[in-house]
């Protein structure tokens, strides 16, 4: 349920409802709008009586959240969050660019691949210390020090860096590093993992898994939300079906249908989405048209000697055009 207040409520009358909430042992999540305040209040699935809050002076109505996601919902919050990372705002009006290797394999690696992807007009960097691989003899990824060569690209770039974490006790190590948690399709039920990051209060983008309906994705923000932390990214990254000639299918119409249902912002990810280089730049354009407020683009200086996923990962080059490309779409659907 949620618990509008008037416009020109009080700070005393909003702290009162507050306390009666909390006082009856739900939780409550505060938005503040920029006409009134919105009081969420979540419990466990039991009815609430909304009347006995409706008597409270500065109450306007209650209404209840009928979605299984509560914070996450447009009904709780109707205005579009806009995630802040240092400087770089996701959801906004800028459509923004997120770009790098799959995995750092070494500092002249990734610090080739930062400048590069920086000059094409990235804004965020990308590049995966810890890897979730299908097998255990593949790459797993640098570690620690795969996390001080972002540090490093980040100071020499000025990006803002987002790397995976894959458990809740690497949390806290990922975080001192990077700008951005990314939790992958393969942790996006983990449910200690997005406890974690809910309690970190660090941005996180979060992917959707491979076989997880949208509903699932939202209630897996709902986690890290009501765990505290409202810096959430969603990411389409594409889903399997039966179709063979793409690594996975690119669920367009998840950005839509997110954008419509949710205020978080929506990242599209079409080199996971196809797996293919050679579609990458035409689903990142439709991704524009769509409504998308960020792409999640691999880039690799030599993708044939990639470590991981050097079949959909660009060459600076071409990543280069399909920011060109995507500067066209975005400008004809009101963006920048
Ligand atoms: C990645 O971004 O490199 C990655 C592992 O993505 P996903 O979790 O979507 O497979
Ligand atoms: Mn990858």
């Amino acid at each position: 349920m949620i618990i509008v207040m008037r416009s020109g409520a009080s700070a005393g009358q909003v702290a009162h409802v507050v306390s009666r909430v909390e006082g009856m042992g739900y939780k409550v999540h505060l938005s503040q709008g920029e006409e009134r305040t919105i009081i969420g209040v979540v419990g466990d699935d039991r009815p609430i009586d909304r009347s006995q809050f409706e008597a409270l002076d500065g109450v306007e109505k209650t209404v209840p959240i009928l979605r299984p996601f509560k914070l996450a919902s447009r009904d709780f919050k109707a205005q579009d969050t806009v995630v802040s990372l240092d400087g770089v705002k996701v959801g906004g009006e800028a459509i923004v660019v997120m770009a790098g290797p799959c995995a750092v394999e070494s500092r002249s690696q990734l610090l080739e691949t930062a400048m590069a992807v920086k000059e094409a007009g990235a804004t965020v960097l990308r590049g995966g210390a810890f890897k979730p691989r299908t097998s255990p003899y593949s790459f797993q990824g640098l570690g620690e020090p795969g996390l001080e060569i972002l540090a490093e690209a980040r100071a020499l770039t000025g990006l803002p860096v987002v790397t995976e974490v894959m458990s809740p006790e690497q949390v806290p190590l990922v975080a001192r590093f990077a700008d951005v948690l990314q939790i992958g399709a393969r942790n996006m039920q983990n449910y200690a993992l997005l406890h974690a990051a809910g309690e970190s209060g660090h941005p996180v983008l979060l992917k959707r898994g491979m076989m997880s309906t949208i509903e699932e994705l939202l209630m897996s923000a709902e986690y890290i939300l009501s765990h505290g932390n409202q810096r959430i990214m969603l990411c389409e990254r594409g889903i399997r079906t039966f179709e063979k000639y793409t690594r996975n299918t690119t669920d367009i119409n998840a950005i839509p249908v997110i954008k419509q249902m949710s205020h978080l912002p929506v990242v599209l990810d079409p080199s996971h989405g196809t797996g293919k280089w050679e579609y990458v730049a035409a689903v990142a354009r439709a991704g524009v048209a769509a409504g998308c407020d960020g792409l999640l683009i691999e880039v690799h200086p030599r993708p044939d000697e990639a470590m991981s996923d050097g079949a959909q990962s660009l060459k600076p080059e071409r990543f280069a055009a399909l920011v060109a490309e995507v500067r066209k779409v975005a400008e004809a659907v009101g963006r920048h």
